[in-house]
């Protein structure tokens, strides 16, 4: 008798915890908003990071491994992708090819749907660990309801520059380039991709692209 009464208790405590849950979307201000912010103190300026790059630039390449053998097979990315808005909770299907609207000529969207298959979570992770920036990650391009004018959706890294009016957008953010901006930010020189070793020198042209900061533009 006294176990039934435990597993009712158990199977009720479960239920209720499934319905908190439920309603975690409706918070604006929990995790998984369409826009993600993370602030923490003591943002750098434009400048500081054009000078973080600079030192960089002039800084000898770490030594690094050379890259292993390509011995995996390259998936193709699926023809389909679902988008749920954490923000509106509308869903909106994601198709390999699509008609455009506008002038009737089939898109690729294989980007899209990369990005919806590989990257959005790990992205949704990693902009959290971005330090001493104020980011956000802006999913809005995905959902027909927030954005119904928007033809190849993409994700787009904001970062707020405490100095600057206008915050920096940088389109078509992924996974590698957080993980560059990550490890940029902490002054590694160097790190492990999950693959090869990967020298941040190597990739400062990317940088600039990213934190929209040019190395040889001082104001
Ligand atoms: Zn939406």
């Amino acid at each position: 008798m006294s176990y039934m009464l435990l597993t009712i208790t158990l199977l009720g405590l479960i239920f209720l915890t499934a319905s908190c849950r439920k309603e975690i979307p409706s918070d604006p201000n929990s995790a998984g908003v369409t826009v993600t912010t993370v602030s923490s103190r003591g943002f750098l300026s434009q400048e500081q990071i054009r000078q973080q790059l600079q030192k960089i630039a002039q800084s000898t390449r770490p030594k690094i491994q050379a890259p292993g053998a390509m011995c995996y097979s390259i998936a193709l990315p699926p023809q389909y992708a679902e988008y749920v808005c954490p923000k509106c909770g509308s869903r909106t299907q994601h198709y390999s090819q699509k008609q455009s609207p506008l002038n009737k000529e089939i898109i690729y969207n294989g980007k899209a749907i990369s990005a919806l298959t590989y990257e959005l979570d790990a992205c949704r992770r990693k902009i959290k660990q971005v330090p001493k920036l104020s980011v956000e990650l802006d999913e809005s391009q995905f959902c027909k309801h927030c954005s119904p004018d928007i033809e190849t959706p993409s994700l787009i890294l904001i970062i707020h520059y405490p100095e600057m009016q206008k915050d920096h957008r940088y389109e078509g953010v992924t996974s590698q380039d957080l993980d560059l901006l990550i490890h940029f930010l902490k002054g590694h020189k160097k790190y492990n991709d999950g693959m090869d070793d990967v020298a941040v020198k190597d990739h400062l042209e990317q940088l600039e692209k990213i934190v929209g900061v040019e190395i040889n533009n001082a104001q």
